[in-house]
């Protein structure tokens, strides 16, 4: 029988932080994940707005955990645990796997959900993996090129207008970039387009934009945006999505309104990965709606004192599905397997912040009381993200192609749209990051 001492599932932000602790303290562990790339998500629209390649967000699991070699990184879906036997079973090269463990970790996040509306998938963009933000990307292009040669007034209109759905981070920083994306890119590149013939409509159901934020955050994020050019559509839940528009429809109206639009981006919620309910099936923990295990305090999952979870996969105490609350996770849920900290020691979040970008030179940023807004803040996401991006050659590129970005005209890593895909279509082709660059 394979066993190992501690078993981590997934390669995202919690996973990784478990596994430098146990790595660094020589403790035997097999990390196993269906991608073995690190993604770093809160860049995926910096990918799909061809600012950053896909190598610079996402760097491989593998080669960061290389040095270590009580590290064993597997390629492999986890599909089942038997608890008591303190056993994992997890697919890998066609084959079923079993592999047991002192300890198990999982840190499987989450994915889109489309709140009973799976059928929106089909119509929609989401921004969730690498492929996500490259099928965008190629969409977007796309749409350009096509608005540039079409005789159809009608169509090119229709190519020109993006909706996204949902103004949380994800959706405010998308619809800002396409919008910087339309004035300072393609109309440099594309004869007879301006930034006013690009469309950007951002939707949300609550009344503010960045609702996680409130107050005086919410109400710049709004404004910032609408000088940028984007419009934004607050109260109001998309009821119908198809491949040319979504019908939107304002809280107590009676009539939804149709929109028109060749692209729209869904970042409106999310849901649990499967694995969630597979644990919450074998350990008898509790879900809530959104399939998250309402783990114990200090981040056990069920009965089982030797199975943590931790990260988008769990509810606790209402903590936001944010990396800080992973990372922190994974590393505390180590410390536990390591003995560092007692068994039971409840799991407490240190709030450093949070930030996000809006468009060029602004952004907002709140640390506890204090809330910043504009240039101050966009140095400090930027000087952030430079911290959190793993890897010095990543930093390094990813600097270079902002200023090429932000201050130039550039977006390095658009490349032409050879086939016009159309929405819906999996990408499955287009996963290597070999793109021919068009530098502007
Ligand atoms: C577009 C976007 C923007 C974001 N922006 C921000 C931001 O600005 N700030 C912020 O703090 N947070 C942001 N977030 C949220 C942040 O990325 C998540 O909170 C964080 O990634 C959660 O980490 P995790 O380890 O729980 O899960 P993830 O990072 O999602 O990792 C899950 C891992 O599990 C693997 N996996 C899933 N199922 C299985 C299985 N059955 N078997 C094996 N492996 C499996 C996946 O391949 C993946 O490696 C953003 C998220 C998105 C999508």
């Amino acid at each position: 029988m394979d066993r190992t001492e501690v078993v981590i599932v997934g390669s995202g932000f919690g996973a990784l932080a478990a596994a430098k602790k146990l790595a660094k303290a020589g403790t035997p562990f097999v990390l196993i994940s269906e991608t073995t790339e690190h993604l770093f998500q809160p860049l995926l629209y910096q990918v799909a707005t061809g600012v950053l390649s896909a190598g610079e967000i996402a760097p491989s699991i593998r080669a960061i955990l290389a040095k270590y070699p009580n590290a064993d990184v597997r390629l492999g879906r986890v599909v089942d645990v038997h608890a008591d036997a303190k056993e994992l079973v997890y697919e890998a090269a066609g084959e079923r796997h079993t592999l047991g463990y002192n300890f198990l970790i999982a840190a499987t996040g989450a994915r889109q959900s489309y709140f009973g509306r799976d059928e929106f998938a089909k119509v929609t963009y989401a921004l969730k993996t690498v492929n996500d933000a490259k099928r965008l990307r190629d969409q977007i292009v796309r749409c350009f090129e096509e608005a540039h040669t079409t005789t159809d007034p009608e169509r090119a209109k229709n190519l020109l207008s993006f909706i996204v759905i949902g103004a949380g981070a994800t959706g405010v920083e998308l619809a800002g970039q396409i919008k910087e994306l339309a004035g300072r890119y393609f109309e440099q590149s594309i004869r007879g387009i301006t930034a006013d013939d690009v469309t950007v409509t951002l939707v949300e159901g609550a009344g503010v934009a960045m609702p996680a934020y409130g107050g005086k955050l919410s109400e710049y994020t709004k404004a910032s945006l609408e000088k940028s050019g984007v419009e934004v559509v607050l109260n109001t839940l998309v009821t119908d999505i198809d491949e040319h528009g979504a019908t939107l429809k304002a809280h107590g109206s009676e009539a939804g309104e149709r929109r028109t639009a060749e692209t729209i981006v869904w970042s409106a919620g999310v849901q649990a990965n499967d694995f969630a309910g597979v644990l919450a099936e074998r350990t008898g923990c509790e879900t809530d709606r959104a399939g998250r295990l309402l783990v114990n305090p200090d981040l056990t999952v069920g009965g089982r004192a030797d199975i943590f979870a931790v990260g988008d996969m769990t509810s606790l105490n209402n903590l936001p599905g944010q990396s800080p609350v992973a990372m922190q996770g994974g590393r505390h849920v180590a410390r536990t397997v390591l003995g560092k900290t007692p068994r039971g020691t409840a799991f407490k979040f240190r709030d450093k912040g949070s930030m996000a970008i809006i468009n060029r030179f602004r952004a907002v940023t709140k640390v506890k009381s204090i809330e910043l807004t504009g240039f101050i803040a966009w140095v400090l996401w930027l000087a952030v993200h430079m911290v959190y991006l793993v890897g010095f050659r990543n930093r390094y590129i990813a600097v270079m192609s902002w200023f090429g970005s932000f201050l130039g005209h550039r977006r390095p890593h658009f490349h032409y749209a050879q086939e016009p895909s159309p929405v819906g279509a999996v990408d499955a082709d287009n996963d290597e990051d070999d793109e021919v660059s068009v530098a502007a």
